[in-house]
């Protein structure tokens, strides 16, 4: 299958990788939109959020966003924990991914 987090999760493509359990996968986001900016994705292909089942490791995904927050050091202040979902939300990869962003003020809506 030709996708493009598959193959990082095969290191098949170099990622700057931040955290790594036996379910997911995290790395910085090669375009940062927030001085932190690392998306998780399970190691499994999953399309989307809506292709998900309760099989999937969806808790290790929100679990491993709070870790990362914490070993980041954006934990105090804050951080946002984003899942675009299908094109009108804005997703371009069709693997699940988390994004979690933090060291600025957010706003909110968000655009
Ligand atoms: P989304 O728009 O929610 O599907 O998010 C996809 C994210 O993947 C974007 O923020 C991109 O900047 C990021 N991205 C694309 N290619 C790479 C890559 N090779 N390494 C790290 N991040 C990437
Ligand atoms: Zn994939």
């Amino acid at each position: 299958m030709d996708c493009l987090f598959c193959k990082i999760v095969a290191r098949e493509i170099p990622a700057d990788m931040v955290f790594e359990n036996d379910a997911c996968l995290a790395f910085r986001d090669l375009n940062p939109q927030a001085p932190t900016h690392v998306l998780i994705v399970p190691k499994k292909h999953i399309d989307g959020l809506a292709s998900a089942s309760l099989d999937d490791d969806l808790q290790s995904l929100l679990l491993a966003a709070s870790e990362i927050a914490r070993q980041e050091g954006i934990d105090r202040a804050g951080y946002r924990v984003v899942i675009n979902s299908g094109q009108q939300a804005g997703q371009t990869v069709f693997h699940l991914h988390v994004h979690v962003l933090g060291g600025r003020t957010m706003a909110w809506p968000p655009g």
